[in-house]
């Protein structure tokens, strides 16, 4: 039998890729990975699709009649706290129960046998579910939450427990969560450590379902790129970065990153 009968549930081309990407894993040279992810990885844990911090809504507006970037944003939490955090519970709803899926574990288990870094867009915890650790989660984790006013912070499983909107048990100022709401800025720790981890450089680079609207989420692909180092795209549809990497899986990160881990195994 052959190895590809592992993972049947590829196209042909899809194979060929996996087969090629694996190949370039196994150069003896590499050992340092990047895999850039975004929503599409966390859709098969059955979340919804996120659109920034938000996206959870088909509809532009709230019941509130305001547009849902105007509620999750840093301007409303100061000035309506209460509504602001009404949004960012549906998005804690939306993670709670969730567990990770073959993609967050093949990226978790591959730390095993490379440096794996993970520049995540996603604020569900499923990167540190599935077990790894160098995660640059660029727009923040709902499951910590932090006070506005004094150093309190707190990580939680999820909001059962949490009152909505939350105060501070040291000092009863506003808590948030650890997310970039629209209209902040990036956290400049994180934007440090994803340039310093560029700079030390990759020997691969993978985008992972996700849609590289963001420039900081496509730069690492085109440096990667300007650098001859291999770059890879795993997702069913097209991206500002497509027409660019030098392989394209074009299935669900599950069944791909699952059809690469076979191959390494069974190579
Ligand atoms: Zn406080």
């Amino acid at each position: 039998m052959s190895a590809r009968a592992s993972y049947p549930q590829l196209d042909e081309d899809a194979q060929a890729a996996v087969d090629r990407v694996v190949a370039n894993m196994q150069r003896p040279h590499c050992k340092r990975l990047l895999f850039i992810t975004g929503a599409g990885i966390s859709a098969d844990s059955g979340l919804p699709t996120y659109r920034g911090t938000g996206g959870l809504y088909e509809e532009t507006d709230t019941d509130e009649g305001v547009s849902i970037e105007d509620a999750l944003s840093g301007a409303m939490l100061r000035s309506n706290p209460a509504l602001c955090w009404k949004y960012i519970a549906q998005i804690e709803a939306g993670c709670r129960g969730a567990s990770p899926n073959r993609g967050h574990e093949v990226i978790a288990h591959l730390a095993d046998r490379y440096e794996v870094w993970v520049l995540t867009q996603n604020v569900d915890g499923l990167h540190r579910a599935a077990g790894s650790s160098k995660i640059i989660d660029i727009h923040g984790d709902v499951h910590t939450l932090q006070c506005t006013s004094c150093l309190y912070q707190v990580v939680v499983d999820d909001y059962a427990e949490v009152t909505i909107p939350p105060h501070c048990p040291k000092c009863e100022a506003l808590v948030r969560p650890d997310v970039v709401l629209f209209g902040e800025m990036l956290p400049s720790e994180k934007l440090k450590d994803l340039s310093r981890e560029l700079e030390n450089g990759f020997d691969m680079v993978f985008s992972v379902e996700t849609t590289s609207v963001f420039q900081y989420i496509a730069a690492p692909v085109w440096i990667a790129k300007q650098s001859a180092i291999p770059t890879v795209e795993i997702n069913p549809g097209t991206t500002e970065v497509s027409q660019i990497v030098d392989e394209r899986i074009t299935h669900g990160a599950a069944l791909s990153l699952g059809a690469i881990w076979e191959r390494l195994e069974h190579p």
